[in-house]
């Protein structure tokens, strides 16, 4: 009887231990190009990735680009330590180190390191290239190794390139997107649920006419506000019933989350 009960708490333990591991933080909050700021580590880098993981993000924002040799890197601009990314190889972009003694990093090394825990998504910005062409040739290319490395449980995109999004749900329909706007460069939710893309993922100041928040819930599309620093800010947001909101402040948002029963 003993050595049976033995047995039975070791499963649950396995069990319960495996559940928590497929859980997904459950919180609003998106470290917009990893948590840097805070510890003045390099945007999108590895280490940025890697705390904003430590801090339990739901998310972790990044940027994808393709090199001269067709490597998928992960940087914010297209151009790197004064380098054309487009027109480098990866060989000549990686001799320039971060500030933080860190590579470049490309795609496949970035999933790999977000693979190694289940709790912070990756949330994947696929840049807008040179020519529309371009921007569907990277979009089929991320899509292809995030495949190749069973990366799609990890892996949110979102894109300011509506054709790109629209490509991403042909290439993965069961995947989870994002539209980026700016300005009047927004979508109404009606539309995007009509393409079947998920989320408006705009910035916040777009949220503050009309009655985004209404309409998004009726059509089950969920609202995600960038890039949103300040506290009052961050507030507004929270009492909207936001469903995610990016910041280079991940720590604050916290903090305010904490006090959210109190405004
Ligand atoms: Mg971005």
């Amino acid at each position: 009887m003993k050595r049976i009960c033995f047995i039975f708490c070791l499963l649950f333990i396995a069990y319960t231990s495996k559940a928590q591991q497929m859980e997904w933080n459950k919180n609003c909050v998106i470290a917009h190009r990893g948590a840097w700021k805070k510890n003045n580590l390099p945007e999108n880098s590895i280490a940025s990735l890697k705390e904003a993981i430590r801090l339990k993000c739901y998310g972790s924002e990044f940027d994808v680009h393709f090199t001269k040799d067709s490597v998928i890197v992960v940087n914010h601009d297209d151009v790197y330590k004064g380098l054309t990314i487009a027109e480098s190889t990866y060989a000549e972009l990686s001799k320039e180190l971060q500030s933080n003694g860190e590579q470049i990093p490309t795609l496949e090394s970035y999933l790999l390191e977000g693979m190694r825990q289940k709790g912070t998504k990756l949330i994947l910005e696929i840049k807008i290239a040179k020519t529309p062409e371009g921007t569907i040739a990277l979009t089929d290319a991320v899509v292809q190794l995030v495949k190749k490395l069973k990366a799609s449980a990890w892996v949110e995109y979102i894109s300011f390139s509506y054709p790109a999004v629209l490509r991403l749900l042909q290439l993965d329909p069961a995947a989870k997107t994002a539209f980026l706007a700016e300005g009047k460069e927004y979508v109404p939710v009606e539309k995007l649920k009509e393409d079947h893309i998920g989320q408006a993922d705009y910035h916040y100041a777009i949220y503050k006419e009309g009655d985004w928040f209404k309409k998004a819930r009726q059509q089950g599309v969920t609202i995600n506000a960038w890039t949103v620093n300040k506290e009052e800010d961050m507030r507004w947001l929270i009492v909207q019933k936001a469903d995610y909101i990016t910041t280079n402040e991940p720590e604050l948002l916290f903090k305010v989350l904490e006090k959210k029963n109190d405004f």
